[in-house]
């Protein structure tokens, strides 16, 4: 399996978002919650479209498992799901280079804005993640995939197991250093805070679970 390069736009946002948006690390959470809120509607909008399927509205959340003995936080979705193809064109090519223009032209203060209009939210993950992982099944797929990076250095994508249509998003959380405190984001005090703040509005259940302290 061969390592693939992240274009050169994404690779140069990457790096300015890793490096130089570090006052609001905790974004990274509504980035990501918003994407498993969006995936869902995207099921709830075919379901209008289409009568063979409905959409139960229990079936339909988003989940936030904090593990402290592996450092993993795991965002996950029941949504639409990505196939190889998505996962490939959504998250290893960053759609609207015109952010990384705007940033430039602006000398923009304030980074966290900026993720959150112009759609380069995923990203914000390696703010807070040495290595993200995402497995996912589409809706109408019979096979699931596993998209994985440790940053500007590019991803791999291999076929995986999953049984149920969706998403997760798995954290690995950075060590913290004596600048750094990471630890916080594997607190469930502080993820509710952060999810209080910024996802209230959040249209789906947000479930918690929080193990191996
Ligand atoms: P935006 O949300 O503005 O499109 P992001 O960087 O946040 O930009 O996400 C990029 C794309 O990756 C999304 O548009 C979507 O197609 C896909 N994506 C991200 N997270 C998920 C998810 N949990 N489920 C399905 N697709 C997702
Ligand atoms: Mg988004």
């Amino acid at each position: 399996m061969s390592k693939k390069e992240f274009k050169a736009e994404s690779k140069r946002l990457l790096e300015m978002m890793i490096n130089s948006i570090y006052t609001q690390r905790e974004i990274f959470l509504r980035e990501l919650i918003s994407n498993a809120s969006d995936a869902i509607d995207k099921i709830y909008y075919k379901a209008l479209a289409d009568e063979g399927l409905v959409f139960n509205k229990e079936d339909y959340y988003i989940k936030v498992t904090a593990d402290k003995a592996s450092r993993t936080l795991t965002i996950s979705d029941t949504g639409i799901g990505m196939t190889q193809e998505e996962l490939e064109n959504n998250l290893g090519i960053i759609a609207n280079s015109g952010s990384f223009a705007f940033k430039k032209d602006n000398e923009a203060k304030d980074g966290h804005n900026i993720i959150g209009q112009f759609g380069v939210g995923f990203y914000s993950a390696f703010m807070v993640a040495e290595d993200v992982t995402v497995i996912s099944k589409a809706l109408g797929s019979d096979q699931a995939y596993k998209w994985e990076s440790q940053g500007a250095d590019g991803y791999t994508i291999e076929p995986a197991e999953k049984e149920t249509v969706g998403t997760d998003i798995i954290l690995k959380i950075k060590e913290s250093t004596e600048e750094d405190n990471y630890d916080e984001f594997l607190e469930e005090y502080r993820l509710k805070s952060i999810i209080k703040k910024y996802s209230d509005f959040i249209r789906f259940p947000i479930k918690m679970d929080i193990t191996g302290s």
